[in-house]
């Protein structure tokens, strides 16, 4: 086991209204507090429109409060962007950035991830930089160099590295029922940390991809793998809380 503190993040992306996310929320804000002290850090990233009645819902409970995203500026003529300080205000203390979905459907780039990573680190919240190759770099033999690349980029020049996690991601595992091998996703962490130099010793790096209660234990069990960002299995409090318990 590692001596890094253990993260487990669901990331509920456009799912949840409001009745089953406060559900939801509640839910696992009771487990949690049923399980003080926590022996790993959860976090919870529902859509935006639910940021501030989740806040309200697992407010002194041990479960944390993140974002999926967040835009570059403090404020601004933005119709329909958030700020990473707006979340900051409801309680959030992470923000998801750079999620595949959103380099895809969005067209992100590393260079916009990397300047939403300071603009979220300004506003004192927590980065979680998702970076991964696809199924074509797979297949080149190109992981380890794509991830190295990636996460380069994607991190700002003055980058704070307490207020980072990196998420191993990669876009053909996300959604689709399949996955690295957990000895394959250990190598990754490995060059994640290499990449990052002395701060990568303390990082919390983390796995996601289509993790859930019955395939989390292998990859939660690598001494490399910090903790999981679960997405579609994230939206079941029982399931997500299953996963949660494989970090102890
Ligand atoms: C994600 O959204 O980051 C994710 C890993 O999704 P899923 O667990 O559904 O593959």
């Amino acid at each position: 086991m590692s001596k890094r503190r253990r993260l487990i993040v669901g990331n509920w992306k456009m799912y949840g209204r409001l009745t089953s996310g406060l559900v939801l929320a509640r839910d696992l804000a009771e487990k949690a507090q049923a399980n003080k002290p926590l022996d790993f850090d959860m976090i919870i990233c529902p859509p935006a429109t639910l940021t501030w009645a989740v806040s309200e819902t697992i407010m002194g409970s041990p479960v944390m409060l993140g974002a999926q995203d967040c835009h570059t500026a403090t404020h601004g003529a933005y119709t329909g962007d958030l700020s990473a300080a707006q979340f900051a205000d409801l309680g959030c203390r992470y923000v998801i950035l750079g999620h595949s979905e959103r380099r895809i459907a969005h067209g992100e780039t590393d260079e916009l991830v990397a300047r939403k990573v300071e603009a979220a680190q300004l506003a004192g919240l927590t980065a979680i930089v998702c970076i991964g190759e696809t199924a074509e770099q797979l297949a080149a033999g190109s992981t380890a160099e794509i991830i190295e690349k990636q996460l380069r980029a994607s991190l700002p020049d003055k980058c704070r590295m307490a207020h980072l996690v990196v998420a191993y991601e990669p876009v053909w595992a996300i959604g689709s029922g399949q996955q690295p091998s957990p000895a394959d996703i250990a190598t990754v962490h490995k060059v994640i940390r290499k990449t990052l130099g002395e701060a990568g010793e303390t990082m919390q790096i983390i796995y996601g991809g289509s993790v859930t209660p019955v395939n989390a234990g292998p990859i939660l069990y690598e001494m490399e793998v910090d903790g999981a960002l679960v997405g579609s299995a994230s939206i079941n409090s029982d399931g997500f809380w299953a996963i949660a318990e494989k970090c102890r």
